[in-house]
């Protein structure tokens, strides 16, 4: 945890704006224009429980509004507060410019403990909190589109847009209003995984670069590497299993909020989390060594470490013991500006948190369109596209006839290539296309400048340039 010397979460993220900043030429003021935060909302309002009222605090952080609606998620926390949304705004702002959603920055946060409640209590303060947002546009389909962060998830974004609708009826746009719904409400296939799978295609770019992989110190492909991760949420689970499953990594650690657990055989992902589920913590899973001072394990030796809950985990007390040469923020803001400058100055490679997590502002996006047009993707061409591709295949069964046995098709040919796409697949195609393009965008700068020697900076940078470009076509 940081350490009083240490700037707040929000100055750590203006300390990293100003580094990227001073590289480049802009217009006298208009730096301060995109880093300051547009306007913070605080609401303060009462819900009755248990008998007795209960007063919550929540916020809305609108950073910039260069393009609307502005994005990002809702938190449930005891951390939360102003500097921290302010801080989280400003990444999505940075974040959606950077893979391209047309969005600007904005996030939330309530100020609870959503263990301590039960569902029906949860469901009642989270309609009161959307009223108050939603009554100062603070949510609307095209102002302002929340979505999950800590601490919710669909359950409470399907509230969120059933609160939207009873007070606008007539909005044929509704659903829009928020994203990370579930399908039944409006959702759309693969956005629960989307970060975890964001932050997998992230490394398979990163993985497809064997210079870049060089820079880290590290050799060969996903397939082997010691994986640590901290926080087995959404998040981290999903980019656990997947890289796996699919990718031969091995998960050498995982740290969880009670300790952590370690076994250079590899962890198994689906059942330490079961045991999660089941628990609520780590500790007495039977499979693997149990570490009580959980956070040493960020120190341990390995290939990759994926910090995934919170911000601020690495800071100036514990960089230079980390060991890892290659870090990837899976969560918003978990290496602090300190730690960043002794990690870089170890030749430790960072891959920056605006990049690696923006897989879920992704496809929250795809989401938002699929709510506005009204369709499910692949609706319209999913069949059609099927019977292009069966006339291809009766062309080559004929040839297969022909050729008797000097030619066949393979085996399951047939198959894959018949299947038109349905929507999971056209989700995951584009979200895999976002994550490529702007790794590719990063790394241009990252080699092409002898000033950006870092992923991050070549992160704001792109972002940055991408701000600036629409508010000078505003006439700012
Ligand atoms: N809360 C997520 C983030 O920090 C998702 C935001 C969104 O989908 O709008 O990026």
């Amino acid at each position: 945890m940081s350490t009083s010397n240490e700037p707040s979460f929000r100055e750590s993220v203006d300390i990293m704006f100003n580094r990227a900043v001073a590289l480049l030429d802009l217009p006298p003021g208009l730096e301060e224009k995109i880093r300051v935060c547009n306007a913070t909302y605080t609401v303060r309002f009462g819900v009755r429980l248990r008998g007795k009222i209960e007063t919550f605090t929540g916020y809305r952080s609108v950073h910039s509004e260069h393009m609307e609606p502005v994005k990002g998620g809702i938190r449930y926390s005891m951390g939360v507060n102003q500097d921290e949304v302010e801080a989280l705004a400003a990444l999505m702002t940075y974040k959606c410019a950077l893979v391209e959603t047309p969005f600007g920055g904005s996030k939330g946060g309530l100020c609870i403990d959503p263990r301590e409640y039960e569902e029906h209590e949860l469901e009642l303060i989270t309609r009161r909190f959307a009223y108050e947002l939603a009554k100062r546009d603070l949510i609307n389909p095209s102002q302002n589109v929340p979505a999950p962060d800590m601490g919710t998830g669909e359950r409470e974004m399907a509230w969120i847009a059933d609160q939207y609708r009873r007070m606008n009826t007539t909005d044929i746009n509704g659903a829009a209003c928020v994203t990370g719904k579930p399908i039944n409400a409006g959702g759309i296939h693969g956005r629960t995984e989307a970060t975890g799978r964001g932050v997998q295609y992230a490394l398979r770019e990163f993985f497809r670069h064997s210079e870049d992989v060089k820079i880290a110190g590290l050799t060969g492909k996903l397939d082997g590497k010691r994986v640590v991760v901290q926080g087995l949420g959404n998040v981290g689970y999903h980019a656990a299993k997947f890289l796996t499953d699919e990718d031969g990594a091995i998960v050498t650690g995982i740290i969880e909020r009670d300790g952590a657990l370690i076994s250079d055989d590899g962890l198994d992902i689906d059942a330490v989390h079961a045991w999660i589920r089941k628990h609520g913590g780590v500790a007495n899973y039977p499979n693997a060594e149990f570490v009580e001072n959980g956070a040493s394990v960020l120190e341990k030796e390995c290939d990759i470490l994926i910090p995934a809950a919170m911000e601020g985990v690495i800071d100036m007390t514990n960089a230079d013991q980390i060991k890892a040469p290659l870090i990837i923020e899976a969560a918003n803001g978990p290496v602090t500006a300190g730690a960043d400058e002794i990690l870089r100055k170890k030749g430790c490679v960072i891959i920056p948190d605006m990049y690696a997590n923006a897989g879920g502002v992704t496809v929250s996006y795809f989401e938002w369109v699929k709510n506005l047009s009204h369709i499910r993707f692949g609706r319209m061409q999913r069949r059609q596209e099927e019977a292009r591709h069966q006339l291809v295949v009766d062309e080559l069964e004929r040839l297969d006839r022909y050729m008797g046995d000097a030619w066949s098709m393979t085996p399951d040919f047939k198959a894959k290539y018949l299947k038109g796409a349905d929507e999971l697949e056209l989700v995951r195609s584009g979200l895999d296309d976002t994550m490529r393009q702007a790794y590719q965008d990063m790394r241009a700068l990252w080699h092409d400048r002898d000033d950006v020697d870092d992923l991050r900076t070549a992160a704001y940078l792109v972002a940055i340039t991408r701000v600036a470009g629409s508010y000078r076509a505003k006439g700012l």
